[in-house]
């Protein structure tokens, strides 16, 4: 749970309001019962609502990924719940899992993707939870969906073509690359194109957050995947980059030389991005972090152990909640528009994102410093007071 005496000290959180962010609102746990050509036993798929007071919808994404588990879900959708507060979009927090290998073939993905629609028909079709892309998943996949339930609204990070919003799969990075950028200039107190960083994950997150900051000038030393990494101390072409992970579906073997994610991690650069799975900076591995600066693409990179050992470390990290919202502020104009039908271009959705994040990074960072606390407290504390006025307008507390 992310709440602690502290968070609760600062919001001056109701005790009923503590109970009802101290565990999901609702657990959906199933099995995708249709047959799946080459797939032994069941799929489980699990949905969870954590806090539906901005909601409904829950908004949150799906993953798929063989080890995903119900915990897991549970921790990400908690994490939706502060993410979206923190941004201020009328949503509860929630997320999705599909416990099955993403690198099935895509004839079968798509047909989990059509059981797992069926499955959760009656929380996609009512608008309770409007899925999006998340971990294992991309637009193809919210595609099926939409195909299911040929409601526009009930799912975002669409293909263009069915109500998709322009600049919505680069969304996530772009918002990385907006906020790196505004806190190299407070933390390091130097422009982004004088710092070196590390990427760990090259899919829809890390890829365009490695592309956004090469664009802004920044040296990009180190990028990996879940095979393992790439570095290049002169810096990585990130156009060649991609070109080479689309054919040989790795960044291995690129340019540089080879270096394991564990390494990656500990680079002496000033910045360092993960970008892939959760839980890779842990009690172990915090204390020999040598970036200065921590920048949350991931959800839940650092577990809590680890963020303690950084504080101490006098490492900056700013939490993913705000780090990498950027994808849920496009799903938003995306959610809206697919109501009334009204289109977008890419610089608008870029210049929301922006607008969007760095609004909350001031906050964030002001709150933080009259508070003397982490930018995690900080923001998750503004998130939670959100909430909690929510709940109090409704009458729940
Ligand atoms: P993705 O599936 O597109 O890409 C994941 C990347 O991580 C791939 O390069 C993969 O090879 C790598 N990877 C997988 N397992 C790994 C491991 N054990 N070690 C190192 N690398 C590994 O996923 P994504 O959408 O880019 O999501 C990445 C992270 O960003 C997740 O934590 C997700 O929750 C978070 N996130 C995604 C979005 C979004 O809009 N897609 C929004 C907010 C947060």
């Amino acid at each position: 749970m992310l709440l602690d005496e502290e968070i609760v000290k600062l919001v001056g959180m109701p005790e009923k309001a503590y109970k009802l962010l101290s565990e999901p609102d609702r657990i959906i746990r199933c099995r995708i019962r249709r047959h799946i050509p080459g797939v032994k036993g069941f799929i489980y798929v699990y949905l969870v609502y954590h806090s539906a007071a901005r909601g409904p919808p829950g908004k949150g994404g799906v993953r798929m990924s063989k080890d995903v588990t119900l915990e897991e879900v549970a921790q990400l959708a908690e994490i939706m719940s502060y993410k979206n507060a923190l941004m201020d979009l009328p949503f509860g927090g929630a997320k999705s899992g599909i416990a099955a290998d993403s690198n099935l073939p895509p004839e079968t993905k798509q047909i989990i993707m059509e059981g797992y629609a069926h499955e959760l028909r009656n929380e996609l079709l009512s608008g309770n939870y409007v899925p999006a892309p998340d971990l294992g998943t991309g637009p193809r996949e919210m595609a099926v969906i939409f195909g299911e339930t040929h409601i526009r609204e009930s799912v975002t990070g669409k293909p263009i073509g069915i109500g998709g919003l322009p600049g919505r799969k680069e969304a996530t990075g772009y918002g990385v690359s907006v906020i790196s950028e505004r806190a190299v200039q407070e933390f390091l107190k130097k422009d982004i194109s004088d710092v070196t960083v590390a990427v760990q994950g090259f899919g829809n997150v890390g890829s365009w957050t490695c592309e956004f900051l090469s664009k802004m000038g920044a040296k990009i030393v180190a990028v990996s995947d879940v095979q393992g990494g790439t570095f290049c101390k002169d810096g990585i072409d990130i156009e060649e980059l991609k070109k080479y992970s689309r054919e040989n579906g790795t960044v291995c073997g690129f340019g540089g030389s080879r270096i394991t994610n564990e390494k990656l991690l500990e680079l002496d650069v000033d910045l360092l991005v993960p970008a892939a799975v959760g839980n890779v900076i842990t009690k172990e591995n915090a204390g020999n972090i040598k970036a200065d600066l921590i920048v949350e693409g991931a959800n839940a990179p650092v577990t809590k152990d680890a963020d303690e050992i950084l504080l101490k470390n006098r490492k900056i990290v700013v939490p993913d909640f705000l780090a990498n919202a950027g994808g849920v502020v496009a799903s938003y104009d995306e959610w809206r528009k697919g109501k009334s039908g009204s289109k977008t271009k890419k610089e608008e959705t870029f210049a929301t994102i922006k607008e969007t994040l760095l609004e909350a990074f001031e906050e964030t960072l002001q709150f933080s410093v009259r508070k003397g606390v982490s930018l995690r407290k900080s923001a998750l504390a503004l998130a939670a007071t959100r909430i909690v006025e929510t709940m109090e307008a409704r009458g729940w507390l």
